[in-house]
Order: structure tokens, then C-alpha cells, then sequence
């Protein structure tokens, strides 16, 4: 039997609309570095953004799928395009200013990207990549910022002001299908080329209601929320939607992500919430040590991309900011669980062990945990798996170009299509995700899995150690066992037969798990976002650089 309910298109083209009909009053703010912010009502950018539908349309003549992509920081321009290129039925590609530049050349080619919209301070990364983006045909221009590199190439040149101009306001266009592209955005290639993910009108609404509901970040046109997290992460965690949303306030820091201006930011335009990765964090907290401001205004902040440490979310209760952890990715739109505690722990012990866990999976993301031997574990607490969710929001395949076959790698998608999400942990029986590694890391010992994030803790723990990193290597009898490599503190010596000792008595780690190889390194290879590189260390000691 057929329901008997209206089927009204669940698109973006109505997040707008909704926006800035009935939160017209709510404000983007973007900071600009001098004098007074920028101000622009909801009501103001959802009419510029239809007038940049129309210019992008009737100017540039996109049509049907064409990429558009921004290479933009966090402002309201940025919001602009993140309603007026879906809403004419084009796809939003959201463009990681902070990629290596052959990384990027390769994105925007691997996309098809017919119209770039670049911030003017941008333009020195930009110009030199140029003529190497065969399919861009237009460049368009907004903010402060020297246009003279951009000129000579094969792209026309614009400016964003200009082009948008005396537009309409208004459009009657017919609205896209809520199944159709709405925005890309690439996996950063760590481990391989790049992945494109292309969100739908669809998945982009059901996961902005998930954003906004208590469970996740809960927030009303009475909070204001500092969106540190980059529009071209993940599309700032789904933020800027949820707020058109609901009326929250944007405050965009556009370029000034340095420690200093966000602690004047949030002194002055008193957000009562921000999102950012943990390490932005730590700078404002050390900042703010250093130079003390009034940040009382600020109630919540929402925490992810990696691990929150304890510590960071103790000094943020001390400043009477509740620190709310969340895990996603990428693939995940990326809201996958979010660390409220549950109401029978408030207030007790486990409360903040709770709030530790990567979160709790709400009712739109499936989640099963897979163990070394492709058993279905259980949701004990105790049990590591790979982690696979399934949901409205959660990608089903990759982009393979606008005709061709998505691809769905078997490293990536289970045959019953649920996405591997390449994190390993384990499920509380109530729901709760705690991660322990991640699937390329993990050490896997005669058919049991080693976390070697457990065992870098440990060791960090001990007072000799300033850092540590575990990594997999061969052995003939167990499959895998963990390689410890160690760099000392200053005038510490090395004894490893005490650092396993350590790990057994105070790190709490099984005697099968304690590393019998060691090495003591000058320092951990990281990668360009400062996480250990392991698959050097990997490398270094197959080459018997480690022995
Ligand atoms: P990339 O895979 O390119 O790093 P993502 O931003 O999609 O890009 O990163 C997703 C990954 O980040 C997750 O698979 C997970 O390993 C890690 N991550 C995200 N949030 C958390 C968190 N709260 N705790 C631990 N790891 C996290």
C-alpha cells in the first residue's frame, strides 16, 4: 500500500529558501582581519546566492552537472556558493586549499572542474596551477587580493561582485532531484590517488536535521557558532546547511585561523559555539594561557577529525566550555557519532569516560564491527573490529567520472555495500564507538589484533620516553608483531627489558602484546599534518634502516 503522504524533494534549493525566508534576521559574520567584520543577513546571502546561480547560469553558462569548484576560506561568499551552485542543479566541489599543488592539479582535472571561484589571497597558489587545469574555463574572483597573476591564462577572468550584479533575486528554474550530485569533496590521498565523494540534495538534508538535533550539536537561533573547520573539509561538518536551517549564526574567520585572532574573535562577536579539529584547540588554549580573554560566552565546543586527548577536554572544562567529542569522515558526510553521555551518567563517575568515546551512533548511521577474520563481533566493549556503517549519509561508492560506473573498491566497500571505514574499535552494548587504531595500522598477531595506538599511549606515559610509534612488521610464527621505535628524553638511556615492564605493570597492556623488537630513533616521521608517518617507519625497516 502506498502512504498517502505529499513526496516533496528533500534538496538544498529548500535549506535556502527556508533560510532566508524565515531566519533572514540571522547574520554570517566574517572576520577581516581590521576594523569591523564583515555583516551579511541570511536574508542578504540567500538573495546574493540566487543572483550567483544566475550569473553562473546565464554568465558562464554552466548547465546540468558541471563542477564548479571554490577554492575558498570559511566566509560568507563561501556560504554563497554552497547554496547557488546546488540549487541550479551543478555540483559544489569544494577545493583543499592546504593540498600539495600536484595534488590539487590532479583533483581539478580528475573532476572536470569548468569554473573555479577563488579568494583574491588565493591567487598566488592558484595562478601557477593554472595552466595545468585544462578544463577550467572560467575563474571568478572574490575578496582583497593582486588579480595580475591570473593574467595571460587560458581562463577567463572575473569578478565576483561584478558578475553577480543587478541579477535577480528570484528564479523559477526547475528544482533538481533530490537523488542528484550536490557537492564533492576528495579524500586527501594518503594512501593512493585522492577519492571524490559526491554528496546528494538528499543526503545533504538528512544529515543537516541529524546536525541540528539535541543528540548532535543541538544548536537554535539564539547560539552563534565559530566555524574554524574549512567549508572545503567535509563542508565545515555540515555546518553552514544546518544553520540555514535553523538560524544559527556563522562566524567565519576566513583566513585568521592563527590562535590570536580566534581568541579576539570569540572575546568580541561572543559565539556560543565552536567546531574545530583538536590541534586548533590546543593553540587557543596556550593562547590563552598566555594572553587571558573573556571567552565566558562561549558554552560548547565541538571537537573531531581526530582524537580529543583527555587533557584538552579537562583545561576546556576548567574555562567552563563543555567539550563535545564526534567522530566522521570524509564518506561519512561526516557526522558519524557524536559523545553525548548518556542521562543515567551525568553526574556520575562514568560521565566523563563517556565523553572520551568517539560518541554514539544515532539513529541514521548503521554500524557493525568485522574482526580480523571477517567475523561480526559483538557490541560488548571489549570485542576490536573494523567499523562498517551504512546510512542515508554515508557514501556507497566513489566518483569515477560524470559517465562512468561509480567505483566501489573491496578495500573500501563490503559486498553488501556498506562502507569499511578503515577505523578499528570497539561498540559499548549501548551504542557508544571507541576507537583503537586504525585497520592499516593495526598490528595482526597470530589472528588477534594489537592496537598500536595503546601501545604508543603506554609508552608515552613513561618519563624517559618523549615520543613513541608502533607499527606491523613481518614475522615467520605470528603473521605480524609490533615494532616499538622510541625517541628518549634528553640524557635518558634505553632499557627496553624496562619499558616492557612498564607497559605490563602501569600500562595495563597483555603480556602477548608486548613488543619484542625495539629501536630508539632521533625523531617519528610525520606527514605534512604532523601525524606519524608509519608508513616510512614501515619502509625504513624493511630497508634495515631500523634494525
Ligand atoms: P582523511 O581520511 O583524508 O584523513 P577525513 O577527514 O575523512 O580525511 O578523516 C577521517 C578519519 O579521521 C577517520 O577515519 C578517523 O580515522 C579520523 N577521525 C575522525 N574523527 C576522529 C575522532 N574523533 N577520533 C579519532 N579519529 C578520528
Amino acid at each position: 500500500m502506498l502512504s498517502t503522504m505529499q513526496d516533496v524533494p528533500l534538496t538544498v534549493n529548500r535549506i535556502l529558501a527556508h533560510g532566508r525566508l524565515v531566519h533572514g534576521r540571522s547574520q554570517v559574520t566574517t572576520w577581516t582581519g581590521e576594523g569591523e567584520p564583515q555583516r551579511r543577513s541570511f536574508a542578504e546571502v540567500g538573495a546574493r546566492a540566487v543572483q550567483l546561480a544566475h550569473a553562473l547560469r546565464d554568465g558562464l553558462g554552466v548547465r546540468g552537472d558541471d563542477r564548479v569548484a571554490t577554492l575558498m576560506w570559511n566566509n560568507a561568499e563561501h556560504v554563497e556558493t554552497y547554496f547557488a551552485i546546488p540549487a541550479m542543479g551543478a555540483v559544489l566541489h569544494t577545493l583543499n586549499l592546504r593540498l600539495p599543488a600536484e595534488q590539487l592539479t590532479w583533483i581539478v582535472n580528475h573532476a572536470a572542474d569548468r569554473v573555479i571561484i577563488v579568494n583574491g589571497s588565493l591567487i598566488p597558489f592558484l595562478a601557477p596551477l593554472l595552466p595545468h587545469l585544462k578544463t577550467v574555463e572560467h575563474v571568478v574572483v572574490s575578496g582583497p587580493g593582486d588579480r595580475a597573476p591570473l593574467e595571460g591564462s587560458h581562463a577567463q577572468v572575473h569578478e565576483y561582485e561584478d558578475l553577480i550584479a543587478d541579477k535577480p533575486t528570484t528564479y523559477d528554474w526547475p528544482e533538481p532531484d533530490e537523488r542528484q550530485a550536490a557537492a564533492m569533496c576528495y579524500t586527501s590521498g594518503t594512501t593512493g590517488d585522492p577519492k571524490g565523494v559526491v554528496y546528494s540534495h538528499r543526503s545533504i538534508y538528512l544529515h543537516s536535521m541529524q546536525v541540528n538535533m539535541a543528540e548532535s550539536m543541538g544548536l537554535t537561533d539564539r547560539d552563534t557558532s565559530l566555524i574554524v573547520v574549512p567549508q572545503f573539509h567535509v563542508n565545515a561538518w555540515g555546518l553552514p546547511h544546518a544553520t540555514f536551517m535553523t538560524g544559527v549564526g556563522m562566524l567565519m574567520p576566513d583566513r585568521f585561523l592563527q590562535p590570536g585572532p580566534l581568541a579576539e574573535m570569540i572575546e568580541r562577536e561572543k559565539p556560543t559555539h565552536a567546531a574545530a579539529v583538536p590541534t586548533i584547540w590546543q593553540g587557543l588554549l596556550a593562547e590563552l594561557n598566555a594572553r587571558p580573554r573573556d571567552i565566558s560566552a562561549l558554552t560548547q565546543v565541538t571537537i573531531g577529525g581526530s582524537a580529543c586527548p583527555a587533557s584538552l577536554m579537562e583545561a576546556f572544562d576548567r574555562l567552563g566550555v563543555r567539550v563535545c567529542h564526534a567522530w566522521g569522515m570524509t564518506e561519512t558526510s561526516p557526522l558519524g557519532t557524536v559523545a553525548h553521555p548518556p542521562a543515567h551518567a551525568i553526574g556520575t563517575e562514568e560521565e566523563f569516560g563517556y565523553r572520551l568515546t568517539q560518541g554514539r551512533f544515532p539513529a541514521g548511521v548503521e554500524a557493525r564491527l568485522t574482526g580480523p577474520n571477517g567475523e561480526r563481533l559483538p557490541w560488548d566493549g571489549r570485542s576490536a573490529g573494523e567499523l562498517e556503517v551504512r546510512g542515508p549519509w554515508i557514501a556507497g561508492a566513489y566518483y569515477n567520472g560524470p559517465d562512468a560506473e561509480p567505483l566501489r573498491p573491496a578495500d573500501k566497500f563490503t559486498e553488501d555495500g556498506w562502507l569499511k571505514t578503515g577505523d578499528v574499535g570497539t561498540i559499548s552494548p549501548d551504542g557508544y564507538l571507541t576507537l583503537t587504531d586504525r585497520a592499516k595500522d593495526v598490528i595482526k598477531s597470530g589472528g588477534e589484533w594489537i592496537s598500536s595506538v595503546a601501545l604508543e599511549n603506554a609508552l608515552m606515559a613513561h618519563p624517559d620516553v618523549a615520543e613513541a610509534a608502533v607499527v606491523a612488521v613481518p614475522d615467520d610464527k605470528w603473521g605480524e608483531r609490533p615494532l616499538a621505535t622510541v625517541v628518549l628524553k634528553e640524557g635518558a638511556t634505553a632499557d627496553f627489558e624496562a619499558l616492557r615492564t612498564f607497559l605490563a605493570e602501569e600500562g595495563g597492556i597483555a603480556k602477548w602484546q608486548l613488543p619484542e623488537r625495539w629501536t630508539v630513533v632521533t625523531a617519528v616521521p610525520k606527514t605534512s599534518v604532523g601525524k606519524f608517518d608509519k608508513k616510512v617507519l614501515r619502509r625504513q625497516y624493511a630497508e634495515g634502516e631500523l634494525d
